[in-house]
């Protein structure tokens, strides 16, 4: 696949470039004030809204169809933003396009339906109208790269991927966890994809927004798309996580635009030595690594022999306590060291099965 620059299809009046506006188009009257707002702070490069909303439970607002799409003609026509809508079906798609949307967005409830997905593709063959297709609910990159396919195989290659977070069933601090991994192995399958950040949707609530959007700037993402609402309390959607235009301003001035690779000499030169002893120090690592394997091949030997079971759950136990606290006394994160720990055991077992059983 090979997709067009984002310059080409979505110019910034920003760095970042932005995209914002409401969770879900209310009225015409909170449409047209948040677009004014927006249109104040003059650094917004694409308004979106909601007109059809993908609710998890029934009985909440769920948008307001046609209707909404009227109305944001209007905030076209007075403040002369582009806008963009979800889509999530062929009929969404013909009325948006029918309305003048300039860019679509495929939600992540939808990507996760590649029949939904298909049956947009479809209603676009033909039609060049960029899409943005956020991440699948859960942590699938193959469903998300196949809701893309879907979609450029329709003929269209103004396509961004939208990273928005995702379901995950336990304790954490984002209404959808944004394991960041998964935006970066995208980038690198697919080097020229635009990849933006949903800050609102990753964080849930407004103190998160900062941090989340600052990390997506640092990881090379191409823009940042942030709910406001003229005012949030208000609003009959995602109300806790929605800024105003001027707390959206204000997140914008503070973020920290980094550049890709320095031109001055003496600093790449300085990042080449840290470098080259990173790479000293790897080249350790893989040593002890295979030190390490050799001795669980002569574990696996001595089980086989005298009958014992791979898995012995008191010495994993065991593994797990004391690389924890030993990662406390030398001050490294104990969450990374238990990762570690868990990639080793799990390596380990593959292999004493294998030369086990095999
Ligand atoms: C939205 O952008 O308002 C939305 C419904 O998001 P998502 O598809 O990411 O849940
Ligand atoms: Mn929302």
């Amino acid at each position: 696949m090979q997709f067009e620059s984002i310059k080409t299809w979505l110019p910034s009046i920003n760095e970042p470039l932005i995209i914002s506006g409401p969770c879900g188009a209310e009225s015409l009257e909170q449409l047209l004030k948040t677009a004014q707002q927006l249109k104040e702070i003059n650094k917004v490069s694409l308004f979106r809204a909601g007109v059809w909303k993908p609710r998890t439970r029934p009985n909440s607002f769920e948008g307001k169809g046609e209707e909404a799409l009227q109305w944001l003609t209007e905030v076209k026509k007075q403040f002369g933003f582009k806008i963009t809508v979800e889509v999530a079906n062929a009929q969404h798609t013909e009325l948006a396009l029918k309305y003048g949307v300039d860019v679509l967005w495929i939600g992540a409830r939808t990507t996760a339906n590649p029949f939904s997905v298909q049956e947009i593709a479809d209603a676009l063959k033909g039609i060049d109208v960029p899409v943005m297709i956020k991440n699948p609910i859960h942590a699938d990159l193959q469903l998300w790269i196949g809701a893309i396919e879907r979609i450029y195989n329709s003929g269209i290659s103004k396509i961004a991927a939208i990273h928005r977070g995702f379901h995950y069933y336990g304790k954490t601090k984002y209404r959808n966890k944004p394991f960041w991994q998964i935006p970066i192995e995208l980038r690198t399958l697919f080097p020229d994809l635009p990849i933006i950040c949903d800050s609102s949707h990753i964080s849930g609530n407004k103190e998160l927004i900062p941090s989340v959007s600052q990390k997506a700037l640092d990881l090379g993402m191409n823009g940042l798309m942030i709910e406001t609402h003229y005012n949030p309390d208000l609003a009959l959607s995602d109300a806790s996580q929605q800024y105003t235009p001027s707390q959206l301003n204000q997140l914008i001035s503070k973020l920290v635009l980094r550049n890709q690779l320095s031109e001055d000499e003496l600093i790449t030169n300085k990042l080449s030595d840290f470098r080259k002893i990173i790479d000293e120090i790897d080249d350790e690592l893989l040593n002890v690594l295979k030190k390490r394997m050799q001795i669980i091949e002569k574990i696996a030997m001595h089980k086989k022999e005298q009958n014992i079971s791979i898995f012995q759950l008191g010495r994993w136990q065991e593994i797990l306590r004391t690389r924890v606290q030993w990662a406390d006394k030398i001050g490294v994160s104990r969450q990374h060291i238990e990762k570690i720990c868990i990639l080793l055991h799990e390596e380990s077992i593959r292999l004493q099965n294998k030369l086990m059983n095999e």
